[in-house]
């Protein structure tokens, strides 16, 4: 079958012949993917950029974590998936054995490998998963749309980590499409203004205007403060939300943040950020980090996605064969794009 992978631990991605992944073993379902978001991570992988070396071992690999489809076959104890339901699959298989797993908490596993990172994913026709990874979605998600679910998961918990509350005043630094999905939840939880910010990114920018965003900012040329003044809009922050991933961007972001603010880190940064800790102690500001959701937050995410599919819909800015990836690759890293599905 066709299928996007990484061959080697070296810049590149090949779109080749991989093989079918046969029958699921006890546990397990074979998927036949509906389709696949291409993802920031994927763009890392394929340049590969430091922080992916752990994935040498399993190559070759076929990309793609955030993906929907359709169980064609389950395997020896599986009885609460039916052959045709369609689902999405969190990407993380966890050891089940470690203290985190056995705790409860298997989003913390310490032996976990990501679908689509560590083992095959859903850049192909077909995959096998963890039966137990797998959660129905309704008739009124299509397969683009459910295959939002993972990223929207991330956004979910980034906002969940922020305890973002009714009437704050959020900043949105990177508006990508975990930007896109930062914003939206954060207006869920009750947000009563959400700024984002992005720097020399007219398109996804427009994106976030779209679906209802008006203050939107671009700091090309300027920093963020002179930015924000620029268009008139606020100067504090209760609650800002990074997801670019520009170490540089984190002194900024504390010097937006109100007294006793939260500031939550959602990028990946290839460096260390340098920040003032006695002006942060001394206005009581806090730092955290968000990464994955937990299970339980699949069906609600999946529950806002299939409420408004019409809006969310705008989140995904072409889908397009599988066979075309190469060029849609280039164009998610221009920033041309928001989220790009493949269609197996
Ligand atoms: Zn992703
Ligand atoms: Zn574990």
């Amino acid at each position: 079958m066709l299928a996007l992978r990484k061959l080697a631990p070296t810049p590149g991605i090949a779109l080749c012949d991989a093989p079918e992944p046969g029958a699921p073993g006890p546990g397990e379902v074979l998927l036949a993917i509906g389709a696949a978001g291409i993802c920031g991570t994927d763009l890392h992988i394929a340049d590969w950029t430091a922080g992916y070396e752990a994935m040498t071992a399993a190559m070759p690999v076929t990309l793609g974590h955030e993906f929907s489809g359709r169980v064609v076959a389950a395997g020896a104890g599986v009885s609460a998936l039916a052959v045709g339901t369609r689902v999405v699959a969190r990407p993380s298989v966890v050891c089940g054995v470690c203290a985190s797993c056995r705790g409860g908490r298997s989003q913390d596993c310490m032996a976990r490998t990501g679908m689509g990172v560590g083992c095959n994913g859903g850049f192909a026709a077909q995959v096998v998963a963890p039966a137990e990874n797998c959660v129905a979605v309704p008739d009124g998600l299509d397969d683009a749309l459910a295959a939002l679910t993972e990223p929207m998961t991330v956004c979910a918990e980034a906002v969940d980590t922020a305890g973002v509350q009714p009437g704050d005043t959020v900043l949105v630094i990177g508006p990508g499409t975990i930007g896109q999905g930062i914003a939206l939840f954060a207006q869920a939880a009750g947000a009563a203004r959400v700024v984002i910010a992005g720097r020399d990114d007219a398109a996804r920018l427009a994106t976030l205007r779209a679906l209802g965003f008006p203050d939107t900012v671009d700091t090309a040329g300027r920093s963020l403060s002179g930015a924000l003044a620029a268009a008139g809009l606020p100067s504090r922050f209760d609650v800002v939300i990074e997801a670019a991933g520009v170490p540089a961007l984190v002194p900024e972001a504390l010097e937006l943040l109100a007294l006793r603010g939260v500031l939550t880190i959602c990028g990946i940064h290839a460096r260390p950020a340098m920040i003032d800790l006695t002006k942060l102690v001394r206005r009581h500001q806090q730092i955290r980090g968000s990464y994955r959701a937990p299970l339980e937050t699949w069906p609600r995410v999946i529950a806002f996605l299939a409420a408004d599919p019409q809006r969310m819909r705008l989140l995904i800015s072409e889908a397009v064969p599988l066979a075309d990836a190469v060029a849609a690759f280039a164009r998610a890293k221009s920033r041309t794009a928001s989220k790009i599905m493949l269609l197996p």
